[in-house]
């Protein structure tokens, strides 16, 4: 409550004698909101006047300044008089305003009979509402004084014996309800409740008792239910707590009994069947100390809390772990490993051989830290069936971990626990899956893990692949060492190169390039072909392909270094011919009783008024489908029209590279990719310009410095070779030339093809094809000398799969041609070439026309 600043200066702050002051509740008349003000002089319970002069002032009389007050507020009638027990001052703000704070007792109710508001504060004429002794004594004898006295102090008992218990009191509330008399103690308890403004009028209105009396009762009485509402509430909220404590009990007296009774029924406690897997995995001693510590902790939470869960995960996967048990090692038979090869795998003779030696050291010494072997080739040569040979000579498990787009080093090592969600790296979670300690482990697409901020992935393989650490293993999630010891690691790789040195230094790598057309031939008719009809539910019974049509697959439709897309054509015409058998092995039994059938199925429609329609004609025997039952005896031959049935229009044909070259300004290249070698044409084109040159199909910073060198090399001969008139002129003069290498949308790098961009050039600004059967590759010098290039094999395996019957190779890769199959070798002419004019001798028909003139 506030009051007229004024008035508690002039009449309570510098008088001796306090004297009395009136409140009344105030309006506001805009807002409606209460303000206490103040009156002061001449009224009290004992001052015998019924009427007597009064000042009053607002509370806000600075705001108010200069506005008419009566209309900004709107005094009650009924206040009360009130004596100050405590006056204190704050300190004074810059604008001169001062704030008090004034304790009051209010002694009795008035009535308001005239006001006066023009002085600096309020002041009104009042009559005490306070009943003379007389009056009381005659109220108190009143009967439903009384019951309702009697009322209020039942209610007011209750709420403080709530209120005691709750704040763990007693006493000195309840002295009050023997001192007072009920209709002060209805305005004590009232004004120390939170209530509406309007209720608290009311009650300050109630000057009658019997009114007050009852209206306080209600109010406390809703106090209390309010009171005890909100204790129910808690109280269930406790009762459900104490439910799932008990429960908790429960389960473990429970447990308690059964351990006492030694019952077997452990099925369902799965802690119980938890221990005795760890009992059972054959853990080091220091780990099983660890498992047990981790063992009681679990034991001690409760399943819904949190790190229950991930703490059993871990226990599981401690207890899964193939800690000492191993595939029983057989005495290693070289003879039967190597039948084992051979029968799998067609060619390979140097692998085959490499690997044999391989196993060979291993039986002679079993422990021997031999080299890891890295198979690296193209898709589809046979790298991972390898290694699953391997595994298979060796009596061992297999199991596979793909490293391609592994990028952070927690994929190999695994996250710590503390992290949500986090799991065993790949090895170790592998290990669990093959469950014994010593698998062969095949390590696919090394090649293709790279490093970025999550840590480096390769760092985390070498310690895998170095024996002096992979004894003590450590995997972040597991946090135990694990022995990999025992684990026969094989790699495969795409490319050597992009492997990080020190991991391809713990390797042996061995390349499988790719296989020749023969090679591929002769690998679907033993292998192919028997284990794709086989995985489909065929024999040579129902279908057989011919060579002829094996020659045109791997022709028309694959053109792969490997046997991938052959081996998936040759599933889908097996799954065609399982199409066919299956619906003729329905119409088999058909075909067998046909006439009986029919005619009792023709029986049937007609007892049933039905027409005969469809479903009784597929049963004649000049329909198609049935006829075919008569030739399940005879095989499906699959032929050419067969192949563009199922397979489609051929993809490839011999003809592309005539196609492609057919004009001035393209070349055909010998390029390396992760796919084995392949074919890349380089196109060149002019236009009107200013001497610029633009380079697209997504090129690498090396072969776009190819292509300035080989630019530069074309103007600096442009007059030996004819492209301009004399040796002076501007080769680009006016004009713009573009170079693209289509298949655009593959990122293309290296300087081998220096000596295929000179050609496209030459071919464009001379204006000659280059021969369509010839492909080329080759790093040059800004001077002309050819340099050698890598990955010869594959690139003449390209070209030979390409049909193309000529490639020119730089002199001094001479000696790579020994790793090329006779076959392809003999079917081919290769060329050697020292300088770019060898190279541009051979490009182009009857040699290059302008040779001649040349200075060189
Ligand atoms: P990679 O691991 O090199 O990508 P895969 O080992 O998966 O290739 O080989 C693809 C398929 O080709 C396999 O079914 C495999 O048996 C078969 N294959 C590859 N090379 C040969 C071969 N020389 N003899 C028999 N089958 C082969």
């Amino acid at each position: 409550m506030m009051t007229t600043v004024k008035l508690v200066e002039q009449e309570l702050w510098q008088r001796e004698e306090k004297g009395l002051i009136g409140i009344l509740p105030v309006r506001d008349a805009a807002e409606m909101t209460s303000v206490g003000s103040m009156l002061s002089q001449g009224v009290g319970s004992d001052s015998g006047e019924r009427s007597s002069k009064i000042q009053v002032g607002t509370s806000d009389a600075h705001r108010h300044e200069g506005k008419n007050q009566q209309e900004v507020f709107q005094w009650h009638k009924t206040g009360v008089a009130a004596r100050a027990l405590n006056l204190s001052r704050g300190v004074e703000k810059p604008s001169g305003r001062v704030t008090y704070t004034v304790v009051l007792e209010g002694l009795c109710r008035f009535n308001v009979e005239e006001l006066n508001t023009r002085g600096i504060y309020c002041t009104a004429k009042v009559s005490p509402l306070e009943m003379t002794k007389a009056e009381m004594e005659q109220v108190e004898q009143d009967p439903d004084f009384i019951t309702l006295s009697r009322q209020f102090n039942t209610t007011a008992t209750e709420l403080i014996s709530v209120f005691e218990q709750k704040h763990k009191t007693s006493g000195r509330i309840r002295v009050l309800l023997d001192t007072v008399p009920p209709h002060k103690l209805a305005d004590i308890f009232v004004a120390s409740f939170e209530m509406s403004f309007e209720e608290q009028l009311s009650m300050l209105d109630s000057v009658d008792l019997k009114v007050r009396l009852s209206k306080a009762i209600e109010i406390v009485d809703r106090h209390l239910q309010s009171i005890r509402v909100a204790e129910k509430i808690t109280q269930k909220v406790e009762g459900r707590l104490s439910k799932s404590q008990k429960e908790y009990l429960l389960r473990q007296q429970m447990r308690a009994i059964k351990e006492e009774l030694g019952d077997n029924d452990d099925d369902e406690d799965d802690l119980v069947a938890l221990e005795r897997k760890m009992q059972g995995a054959r853990m080091p001693s220091n780990i099983w100390k660890h498992a047990q510590k981790e063992f009681r902790r679990l034991k001690k939470m409760q399943p819904q809390q949190p790190g229950y869960n991930s703490s059993r995960a871990y226990l599981e996967l401690l207890a899964d772990l193939p800690w000492q048990k191993a595939s029983e090692e057989q005495e290693l038979d070289i003879k039967a490993a190597k039948d084992c090869l051979d029968s799998d795998h067609y060619g390979l003779i140097k692998v085959k051989q490499r690997i044999i030696e391989y196993l060979a050291v291993r039986k002679l010494k079993p422990d021997a830290r031999g080299p890891v072997l890295c198979f690296v080739g193209p898709p589809g040569v046979g790298k991972t069936s390898l290694a699953s040979s391997i595994a298979a000579a060796l009596g061992r498990k297999f199991m596979r971990i793909s490293l391609g787009g592994v990028k952070d080093e927690a994929d190999i090592r695994g996250h710590r626990r503390t992290y949500i969600g986090s799991m065993p790296g790949r090895l170790i979670d592998g290990l669990k899956k093959v469950g014994v300690c010593n698998p062969v482990m095949l390590l696919d697409e090394i090649d293709k893990t790279g490093s970025d901020v999550r840590g480096d992935p390769a760092s985390a393989l070498l310690e895998v692949l170095d024996p002096e650490q992979n004894k003590t293993f450590n995997d972040h999630y597991l946090n135990v060492p694990f022995d990999l010891s025992k684990v026969v690691f094989v790699a495969t790789a795409n490319r050597a190169q992009p492997i990080p040195p020190p991991l391809l230094d713990r390797m042996e790598v061995i390349e499988l390039p790719g296989y020749t057309p023969e090679e591929k031939l002769n690998i679907a008719m033993r292998h192919l072909i028997p284990r794709v009809l086989d995985q489909h539910g065929l024999s040579p019974e129902f279908l057989q392909i011919p060579e002829d049509s094996v020659k045109l697959i791997i022709q028309r439709y694959t053109r792969e270094a490997g046997v991938r897309n052959l081996e998936r054509n040759l599933a889908a015409l097996a799954r065609a011919a399982a199409v066919r058998v299956a619906e003729q092995e329905l119409t088999v039994p058909l075909n067998q009783g046909v006439e009986k059938l029919a005619s009792q199925l023709l029986a049937n429609r007609l007892a049933e008024g039905a027409e005969m329609e469809m479903e009784v004609i597929p049963i004649g025997v000049n329909n198609p489908e049935i006829s075919n039952t008569f030739r399940i005896a005879s095989p499906l031959i699959v032929d050419e029209g067969m192949l563009e049935k199922i397979l489609g229009p051929p993809r490839f044909d011999d003809r592309e590279a005539a196609d492609r070259v057919a004009t001035p300004g393209v070349s055909v290249g010998l390029v390396w990719t992760t796919f084995g070698g392949e074919v890349q044409f380089v196109e060149a084109t002019a236009m009107v310009g200013k001497g610029e040159l633009r380079l697209t199909g997504q090129l690498g910073d090396v072969i776009k410095e190819s292509a300035q060198i080989a630019l530069t090399w074309v103007r600096a001969r442009a007059a030996d070779f004819k492209l301009a008139a004399a040796e002076d002129l501007n080769l680009l003069e006016g004009r713009d030339i573009h170079i693209h290498f289509p298949a655009g949308a593959v990122p293309k790098d290296g300087p081998s093809a220096g000596v295929t961009l000179v050609t496209a050039l030459v071919s464009l600004l001379g204006r000659k094809s280059v021969r369509a059967d010839t492909a080329m590759t080759g790093e040059m010098t800004l001077r002309g000398l050819v340099l050698p290039v890598g990955g010869v094999k594959d690139k003449i395996l390209a070209a030979h799969r390409y049909g193309i019957k000529r490639v020119i190779l730089p002199e001094r890769n001479l000696k790579d041609l020994v790793e090329v199959p006779t076959a392809v070798l003999s079917s081919m002419e290769i060329i050697l070439a020292k300088r770019v004019e060898d190279v541009l001798e051979q490009a182009f028909e009857g040699g290059c026309p302008w040779r001649q003139h040349s200075k060189l």
